[in-house]
């Protein structure tokens, strides 16, 4: 039988436990997941400051701490195109073919829509404290942040000094002002 496959897009930087769960919640509804690394050129930015290849090892380890069976996910980094009316296709290309594009973010639910593509908004879970943004926040002010993420996040963020980076790309963006 033809597997139906998902498809969610996110910077995931970081991974953090908001994702997890939405990914949870999609495996339960499709055979098969693909999970794409967004804006993968974009790294050591003070709201980017992970490359693709470390969410990338973030979000297969955190898949692994909740032992989903890898043969039901694909994890793909996709760099941004100057086109949003043309992204639908340059995702298409880079991806196996899906049938449910799962997003909350309103651009990418606007441009699969057009394209004609079943769009569902997973639920979101504690979007207040389950962020990119609050995550990075709570590491730059020194507040409790571990407690959010997966241990895989933890963990590659403590293996690449990721702390340290975070706290210099905030302080230079202050000092260009
Ligand atoms: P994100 O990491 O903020 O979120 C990823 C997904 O997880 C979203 O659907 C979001 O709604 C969901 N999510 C996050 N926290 C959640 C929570 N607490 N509970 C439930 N769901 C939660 O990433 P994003 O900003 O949505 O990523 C979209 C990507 O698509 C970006 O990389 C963007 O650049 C890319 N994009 C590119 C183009 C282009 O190249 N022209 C156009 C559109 C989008």
């Amino acid at each position: 039988m033809e597997k139906i496959r998902g498809i969610l897009i996110g910077r995931m930087q970081p991974v953090h436990n908001g994702h997890m769960e939405v990914i949870k919640q999609i495996l339960t509804e499709v055979d098969e997941i693909i999970i794409g690394i967004g804006s993968a050129q974009l790294s050591h930015e003070i709201k980017d400051p992970f490359t693709a290849g470390e969410r990338l090892v973030m979000m297969n380890q955190a898949l692994a701490e909740i032992e989903v069976d890898p043969s039901r996910y694909y994890i793909i980094p996709m760099q941004d195109i100057n086109f949003n009316a043309i992204w639908p296709s340059h995702v298409k290309m880079l991806t196996p073919p899906f049938d449910i594009v799962y997003s909350g973010n309103p651009l990418v639910k606007q441009l699969f829509c057009e394209e004609g593509y079943e769009v569902r908004q997973p639920p979101l879970y504690d979007r207040l404290h389950l962020s990119g943004t609050e995550v990075r926040r709570r590491i730059i002010n020194d507040e409790p942040w571990q407690h959010l993420v997966p241990n895989a996040t933890v963990e590659l963020i403590r293996e690449i000094n990721g702390i340290e980076r975070i706290k210099n790309l905030s302080k230079k963006e202050v000092s260009d002002i």
